[in-house]
């Protein structure tokens, strides 16, 4: 056998030091955010009152191409970063495959995702700018999990509103966040008027991120001192995110190779966003030909499925109107098993280029899905959280693509993050017990056509 590589890891000060604004380069800027009121876009100043001022400059900044990481944030970057990229030898036997694959492992962040990247930031601002608490939501549980070490690491006070399905099917994420200090409240709770107002019409309601959202931002409108974090869909999100494919670009450069596709599972769109636009800037530059492709659960297709128009980011309606590839806020997803994809829309910038074409979006069926993450598992002894499996299954599928045609392509996708504390998901799999989830035209037409048609 010939001496090969598996993995890439970058020495410490190889590590970026400013994140990419790919809003700088679109030949086509995203649509801005507005007011449900007035219509007018947002201004710095309307996002502050909600968010640190730090992330609403960089949710607007649409000039500058990088943005310096504060040192502080680096610093403690440096505890799992660079995350190795890994070449997929035991997947390509499994698959008898010429293709090659690569897989950026962000898994290996002390959370176990690559909500970390994100988190730390927003907590640093948070903290720079003398607030002393902030609220967020969660769904599964990871995002969560994240900020509640960064509100410790920066010693801010954090209240979460977790979905209630995942508070009781999850129960291991909630001790987590209450082992680094959190308040976790199940959503919908009595503690806000959103909360309430659902519970009374529908006293059984499971929760959505949609109303976990509304909870938290109520929260944090009506607390002194505190603002609201946001864990995935924001501009500012992406632009952390984008650390992932910088350190990838440099890494793949180690291998002496380059994708000709990158692959990302999608929820809001920030580990897509993180591991695709650094690449996508070499497209949009005119330089190289990769194709991007942001893998969703066929229960969840908003980018397939969804209509663009301005919507809200929660249910309630308390956010500012962005504009998405939506399913509609009040969109409830089937009770399926890859709780970081449940969400109705998509980021405005992923929004904008997936309308111009630089990227697709493709549907995966949560048996596909599952069936792929477990041959993961088997070939590279890593168990992918259920939301990972549908981009290991997307990279499985652009495979078998490359070995019907002969061809050798390299294979790149994000490995969001790992399933070890999502292992009932997978007795339910094991046990036989999920089914494939599609949705009728008349479910999404429920949903999108009350939408607002602000976009003509
Ligand atoms: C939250 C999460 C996702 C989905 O969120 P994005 O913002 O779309 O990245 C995917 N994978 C894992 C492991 C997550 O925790």
């Amino acid at each position: 056998m010939k001496d090969t590589q598996k993995k890439f890891i970058l020495p410490e000060n190889e590590i970026p030091t400013a994140w990419y604004n790919i809003v700088a380069d679109m030949p086509t800027k995203p649509l801005p955010m507005i007011n449900p009121k007035t219509h007018e876009p947002l201004t710095v100043e309307d996002m502050s009152t909600l968010f640190s001022r730090e992330a609403s400059r960089q949710e607007l900044n649409t000039t500058d191409r990088y943005i310096p990481i504060p040192d502080a944030v680096r610093e403690l970057y440096k505890s799992y970063r660079s995350t190795p990229l890994v070449r997929a030898y035991g997947l390509e036997k499994a698959l008898g495959t010429t293709a090659h694959i690569y897989f950026k492992n962000e898994s290996v962040s002390p959370i176990g995702s690559h909500k970390l990247n994100s988190a730390l930031p927003q907590a640093y601002y948070c903290k720079e700018e003398g607030v002393t608490n902030i609220t967020t939501e969660t769904g599964a549980g990871q995002w969560g999990a994240a900020l509640s070490y960064a509100a410790r690491a920066f010693g801010l006070e954090l209240a979460v509103y977790m979905v209630k399905i995942s508070y009781e099917q999850k129960p291991y994420r909630r001790s987590i966040m209450q082992t680094f200090g959190a308040q976790v409240i199940a959503s919908p709770s009595m503690s806000t008027r959103a909360g309430k107002d659902i519970l009374t019409v529908n006293p059984n309601y499971q929760g959505s991120l949609g109303t976990a959202i509304s909870e938290a931002v109520e929260l944090a409108m009506q607390t002194p001192n505190c603002k609201y974090v946001l864990g995935s869909v924001l501009n500012h999100v992406s632009l952390h995110q984008t650390i992932i494919g910088l350190e990838a670009e440099k890494q793949m450069a180690m291998a002496g190779e380059y994708p000709d596709v990158v692959i990302g599972c999608f929820g809001g769109g920030s580990n897509f966003s993180g591991i695709s636009f650094p690449f996508m800037r070499h497209v949009i530059s005119g330089e190289k030909k990769t194709r991007f492709i942001a893998a969703e659960p066929t229960s969840c297709p908003k980018l397939t499925r969804g209509v663009f128009q301005y919507d809200y980011g929660d249910e309630a309606g308390y956010t500012p109107m962005m504009p998405m590839f939506t399913l509609g806020h009040n969109f409830s997803p089937a009770n399926i098993h890859a709780g970081g994809l449940r969400y109705h829309g998509a980021g405005t910038i992923v929004s904008q280029l997936l309308k111009d074409g630089y990227m697709e979006g493709e549907d995966i069926p949560q048996l596909e899905s599952f069936a792929a993450g477990r041959l993961f598992a088997q070939a590279e002894g890593i168990i992918p959280a259920p939301e990972s499996c549908h981009a290991i299954a997307s990279a499985i599928r652009r495979v078998k693509e490359a070995t019907e045609a002969g061809r050798e392509d390299v294979i790149l996708f994000c490995l969001s993050g790992h399933g070890l504390i999502d292992m009932a998901s997978y007795d339910q799999y094991l046990a036989g017990n999920l089914v494939n989830y599609e949705l009728s035209e008349e479910e999404i037409k429920k949903t999108t056509d009350s939408l607002e048609k602000i976009i003509k």
